[in-house]
């Protein structure tokens, strides 16, 4: 992979990824609005199916990045988890150790309400670990956005050693 520097470390395995999907609670969704980049912070869901990673987003049924998904599905996305700041003698050997992942994928907008409600069971999952349960009437509200993650990158930047 491109875009390692010697202290960092490339992560592959998928246990980690999900520790990373896990603990991030909020991604960055990158979005292109004609010549011009956009990002919006949201909490997410989401699924590992046989390797397949599904990211699933919830808010209000309109607003800007819906007018941009609309004309440009394309997406990135970022989060990162276990942000541990150093300090060291000099201004240079500060830092931050964090594990992150970033990948592409494709904006879909949900309207099979069956959809949304599973969609909202996986998102409250992600962010409380706990089983919710919702129905037509709730889903009809909100407007889901899944992301049909195409492939993804995850990286570690370990504490400097002693
Ligand atoms: C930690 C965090 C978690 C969030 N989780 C969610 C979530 O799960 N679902 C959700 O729908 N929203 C979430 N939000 C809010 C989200 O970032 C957007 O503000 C919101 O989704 C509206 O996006 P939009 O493109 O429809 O903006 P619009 O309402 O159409 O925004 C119009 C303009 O307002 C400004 N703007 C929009 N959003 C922000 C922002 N966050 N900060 C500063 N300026 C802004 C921009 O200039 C934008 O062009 C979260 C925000 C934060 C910080």
């Amino acid at each position: 992979m491109n875009g390692l520097t010697r202290r960092e470390k490339l992560i592959t395995d998928i246990d980690t990824v999900i520790d990373i999907l896990e603990k991030s609670k909020v991604l960055h969704l990158g979005l292109v609005d004609g010549d011009e980049p956009y990002v919006v912070p949201m909490n997410y869901g989401y699924t590992m199916d046989e390797g397949k990673l599904t990211l699933w987003l919830h808010g209000a049924t309109q607003g800007r990045k819906y007018d941009i998904i609309r004309k440009n599905p394309k997406v990135f996305f970022e989060m990162e988890c276990d942000l541990q700041p150093f300090e060291g003698d000099v201004a240079c050997k500060y830092g931050i150790s964090y594990t992150s992942l970033m990948g592409r994928g494709t904006a879909v907008i949900i309207e099979d309400s069956q959809e949304k409600q599973d969609a909202l069971t996986f998102l409250m999952k992600t962010q409380t670990g706990m089983d919710f349960e919702f129905n037509e009437k709730l889903a009809s509200v909100v407007g889901i956005i899944r992301i049909d993650v195409t492939d993804y990158t995850a990286k570690h930047r370990p504490l400097p050693k002693k």
